[in-house]
C-alpha cells in the first residue's frame, strides 16, 4: 500500500480554490466524492485527509489484521486509479485547522488555505482518551488508525498478558486476536454487561460465555482506579475493587468522540455531532457532513442520532454526494453492523427500541440464533449469532417496514421470505 498519493502542485496553491473541498479522507469521504462525481458533477474537488495513508477499511484492524489475516495491500478503500480518474486533488497528510464560512475558505495546518463552492465535513471520530493516573505510561495503547493498529500489532507480538479497558466491541474483537495470538486477556468494563450500549442482554451473556470459555477474564461494573508503571512502562492494572492484573500492555477501548471541533468552531449547529437533514446538509446549506462525525435524523429509529458504522458513513457520504451534484435523494438506509470475534459472527441490523422480551429464533446452545426485537408489533431490529440469513432477511423486512408476528419469528419452520 504506497503511503502516500503524489499530489499535483496545483493542487498546493495557497490561493486554490475548488468547487468542492472534502475534509476527512475515509468512508464518507470517498462516498461523497464517488457518489458526486457518478451524478455528473464536474466540478473542481479536493480531499484533505489528516492520515497520509491512502484511505483504508478500518475494521479489519482490530480483527484481521492483529492476526496477520488481512495485509496492508487488502486494506485500501479505493485504488489509487479512483482518485486519478475521479481527478481529485488529495491532499494527504494535511490537517485543516479551521474554517471561514464567511471567506468560504479551509485553512490548512501548513498556513495555506483552499477556497471552496461547497464543503463536506467527513471528519469522523477518534478513541476517546483514558482519564486515569497512569494512562500516558509506555504500552499503554488506543486504536483508531493504521498508525496505532500497527503500533498495537508491534507491542502485542512482545506481551505476555494485555488488559482491555472497555469491553465494547473493538475491546472484544482485540480481546478475541489477542487470544488467538496465545496471549493472556483481561477486559475491564466498567457497565454492567458486554456491549451493552449496543446489543441485548442475552447477546452480551453469550458474548460474555463465549470469551470467558476461551480463557479471558471478564470483569464486569468494574472502573479502573489508575495503571501501574516502573520505568515508565505498564506493569499492572489497578481497580477500584482493589483488584491487581499484571500486564505489560493496554488497550483504552472506551469509546469515540466525534471530530466536531472544526463545525463547532465555525458555528455550525453541533449536537454530539454536527446537525445534519436528511441530504446531510449542515446548518449552512452549502456545509454538507456525513459519517460518524454526525447527528442525523434516522427514519428508522424514529429520532435523531450519531452512528458509528461502515454502512452509515458509506450511505451517508453518498448522499452528501448525491445532494452536492443536484440529486436530492434523503438518507434512509437501514443501519447495519457486524463484529467479528472468534469464528462468531455478530450481525445487526436496525435501531432496536422498546422494551417488550426479545424473539428468539435458533438455539443459543449451538451458536446460531437471532433475537427479533420489537417496539410493539413493529420489529425494530434483528441481531444475529452465525445466522447470516436471518441478518439479510432482517436488511429486506425492515428496510420495507414488515414485521413478521413473534410467532411466526419464534418459529424457525416459518419461512420469513414468503413475507417479503
Ligand atoms: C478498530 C475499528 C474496528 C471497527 N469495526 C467496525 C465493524 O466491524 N463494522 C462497522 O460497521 N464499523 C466498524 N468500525 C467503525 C467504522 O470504521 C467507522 O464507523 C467508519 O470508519 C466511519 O467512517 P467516517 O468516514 O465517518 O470516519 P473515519 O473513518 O473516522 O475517518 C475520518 C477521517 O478524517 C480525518 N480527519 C479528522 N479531522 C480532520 C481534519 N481536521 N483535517 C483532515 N482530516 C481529518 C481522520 O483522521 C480520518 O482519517 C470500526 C472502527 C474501528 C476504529
Amino acid at each position: 500500500m504506497p503511503a502516500t498519493l503524489t499530489v499535483p502542485d496545483s493542487a498546493l496553491r495557497s490561493d486554490a480554490d475548488f468547487d468542492l473541498v472534502v475534509v476527512g479522507a475515509s468512508y464518507a469521504g470517498v462516498g461523497v466524492i464517488a457518489a458526486a462525481r457518478e451524478a455528473g458533477f464536474a466540478g473542481r474537488i479536493a480531499l484533505v485527509g489528516d492520515e497520509a495513508d491512502l484511505p483504508y477499511q478500518r475494521p479489519p484492524l482490530s480483527k484481521g489484521f492483529l492476526l496477520g489475516k488481512a495485509g496492508l495491500a487488502s486494506l485500501p478503500l479505493k485504488a489509487e486509479s479512483f482518485y486519478v480518474e475521479a481527478e481529485v486533488a488529495f491532499m494527504a497528510g494535511r490537517r485543516a485547522v479551521a474554517l471561514d464560512l464567511q471567506a468560504r475558505q479551509v485553512l490548512l495546518d501548513d498556513g495555506s488555505q483552499i477556497g471552496f463552492g461547497a464543503l463536506a465535513l467527513t471528519t469522523g471520530a477518534r478513541a476517546a482518551a483514558l482519564r486515569c493516573p497512569g494512562a500516558e505510561l509506555d504500552g499503554v495503547l488506543s486504536l483508531r488508525s493504521l498508525d496505532e493498529a500497527r503500533t498495537l500489532s508491534q507491542r502485542l507480538a512482545a506481551a505476555q498478558a494485555i488488559v482491555i479497558i472497555g469491553g465494547g466491541f473493538i475491546g472484544l474483537e482485540v480481546a478475541s486476536a489477542a487470544v488467538t495470538l496465545g496471549k493472556q486477556v483481561s477486559v475491564v468494563e466498567a457497565g454492567p454487561r458486554l456491549i451493552g450500549h449496543a446489543v441485548a442482554h442475552e447477546i452480551s451473556a453469550f458474548m460474555q460465555r463465549l470469551h470467558e470459555e476461551r480463557g479471558v477474564t471478564v470483569k464486569l461494573a468494574t472502573k479502573v482506579e489508575r495503571i501501574e508503571g516502573e520505568a515508565g512502562k505498564v506493569v499492572a492494572v489497578i481497580c477500584a475493587d482493589g483488584s491487581r492484573l499484571p500486564c505489560d500492555l493496554v488497550l483504552a477501548a472506551v469509546g469515540a468522540v466525534p471530530n466536531t471541533e472544526l463545525a463547532i468552531e465555525a458555528g455550525l449547529s453541533v449536537e454530539d455531532g454536527i446537525v445534519v437533514d436528511e441530504f446531510c446538509r449542515s446548518s449552512d446549506p452549502e456545509i454538507f457532513a456525513a459519517g460518524d462525525c454526525t447527528s442525523h435524523p434516522n427514519v428508522f429509529a424514529r429520532r435523531r442520532m450519531r452512528l458509528s458504522s461502515v454502512q452509515n458513513a458509506h450511505d451517508q457520504g453518498r448522499a452528501a454526494g448525491n445532494a452536492i451534484a443536484g440529486k436530492l435523494e434523503p438518507y434512509k438506509a437501514v443501519p447495519w453492523f457486524w463484529s467479528d470475534q472468534y469464528e462468531v459472527k455478530l450481525q445487526m441490523v436496525g435501531i432496536a427500541s422498546g422494551s417488550g422480551p426479545a424473539i428468539l429464533r435458533g438455539s443459543m446452545e449451538e451458536g446460531r440464533f437471532s433475537l427479533f426485537r420489537y417496539d410493539g408489533d413493529r420489529l425494530t431490529a434483528i441481531e444475529s449469532i452465525n445466522r447470516p440469513a436471518d441478518h439479510m432477511m432482517g436488511r429486506r423486512l425492515i428496510t420495507a417496514g414488515l414485521s413478521p408476528t413473534r410467532e411466526q419469528a419464534g418459529d424457525p419452520g416459518f419461512d420469513l421470505r414468503s413475507l417479503a
